[in-house]
């Protein structure tokens, strides 16, 4: 009796929302019925930098951007368990699962994360990784603190604030695998391309990227 009352209780202080838009639910249901129609019926197929191949469930507009705050929002758990969802089936679709051997994600800077206090696409991928089976690990650190990719003005600059920012941390039994790199947005491709080129490079690793929304228009 005790912890139906708990229950009860519970689910009116954390009611059921949509992942998307936070509006609230009824207990069991995913999503609400506004934001179901617009989820697309295909995934997209991108390229980060490099030619590493990238696909993502949603491209970074309306209720999909909204997502992408909500994951960023820390304590709400239960909305990236959802979101995880529509990226571990974009991924199960675009490659062959057998051949994904590790799945890890783009690092934050150990400052950067402090002050947000996690690291989002480290969430996603252990979300995956969970509902995939395929096994996560952190291979990459970002050692060296940069600019914010949107405060440089022109390609070349993003290109450059990245460049050797990252390295490996883990290269216990890397060699020659099928590894999955996953990250929250795909905006210009090249943060995940001096990601996926870092592992390769030390590795000769097959590199595969995905992330929840890609920008529509990559190649402006
Ligand atoms: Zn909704």
């Amino acid at each position: 009796m005790k912890s139906k009352i708990i229950k009860l209780f519970h689910a009116r202080l954390y009611p059921e929302r949509c992942p998307f838009c936070l509006r609230t639910i009824k207990p069991g249901e995913y999503l609400c019925r506004d934001c179901e129609k617009q989820i697309p019926s295909t995934y997209s197929m991108n390229y980060a930098v490099g030619g590493y191949p990238c696909c993502s469930p949603f491209f970074y507009q309306g209720i999909f951007k909204n997502a992408i705050k909500n994951i960023k929002f820390k304590s709400n758990r239960s909305i990236i368990k959802k979101l995880v969802l529509p990226l571990a089936e974009c991924i199960e679709k675009a490659y062959d699962l057998d051949e994904i051997e590790i799945i890890t994600y783009v690092p934050m800077h150990k400052n950067e994360q402090k002050e947000r206090g996690f690291n989002q696409s480290e969430l996603l991928a252990k979300g995956v990784s969970k509902l995939l089976g395929i096994p996560c690990r952190t291979l990459l650190e970002k050692h060296k603190e940069n600019k914010r990719q949107h405060e440089c003005p022109t390609r070349a600059q993003r290109r450059n604030n990245v460049k050797n920012v990252y390295r490996i941390c883990d290269n216990e039994n890397i060699k020659g695998k099928t590894i999955l790199i996953i990250d929250d947005i795909l905006t210009t491709g090249i943060t995940l391309g001096e990601c996926a080129y870092t592992l390769e490079r030390f590795t000769h690793s097959r590199i595969l990227c995905a992330t929840f929304c890609a920008r529509n228009n990559l190649n402006e």
